[in-house]
């Protein structure tokens, strides 16, 4: 049975997210979403709230599980014995941020493999951030984020969450 870990900080998840997930649960017998614990003031959701629109977003694949993890990721893949760590690379913003970080987590866990499935066009140019941006200004976020978390969206910007 192979088990991989799928980690970030889905602040929040989004539709390109969540294809890595699908595509992920095709090719993985177990599919362990870890979810950052950190209290950064730039995030617009708490790990707790991340964690339930994930596991909201992920509840009809059987195969795949949300949890929230702190420390290293290394550690978590470790811990969930993943011998894989699975990331989404989109064609610009991604590649030498992921690159960097794969390498450094070779040397602290020569064992982990990383494995980057490439986003689907249409999400290349999705980002939690700019989605964020987008649902302050009042923009039509429909087609980009599950419909639980366009509502959560909508209800924190206006600050009634
Ligand atoms: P992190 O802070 O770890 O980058 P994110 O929540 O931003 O956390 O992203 C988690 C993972 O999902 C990363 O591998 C990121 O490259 C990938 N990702 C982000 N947006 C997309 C998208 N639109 N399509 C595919 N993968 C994505």
């Amino acid at each position: 049975m192979t088990i991989v870990v799928y980690p970030g900080t889905f602040d929040p998840i989004t539709n390109g997210h969540l294809d890595i997930v699908r595509r992920a649960a095709r090719l993985f017998d177990r599919i362990v979403i870890g979810v950052y614990e950190k209290s950064n003031k730039h995030l617009v959701f708490t790990t707790e709230e991340r964690v339930e629109l994930v596991r909201l977003a992920v509840a009809s694949i059987p195969n795949v599980e949300v949890k929230s993890f702190s420390g290293l990721t290394v550690d978590f893949a470790r811990k969930e014995k993943a011998p894989v760590m699975i990331r989404g690379l989109r064609m610009n913003a991604d590649f030498e941020k992921e690159f960097e970080m794969a390498m450094m987590n070779r040397k602290l866990a020569p064992d982990l493999d990383l494995l980057c499935l490439m986003a689907r066009q249409e999400y290349q140019f999705l980002s939690s951030s700019l989605l964020k941006e987008v649902a302050r200004l009042g923009g039509n976020i429909s087609d980009l984020v599950p419909e639980h978390v366009a509502e959560a969206l909508r209800k924190k910007v206006h600050g009634t969450m």
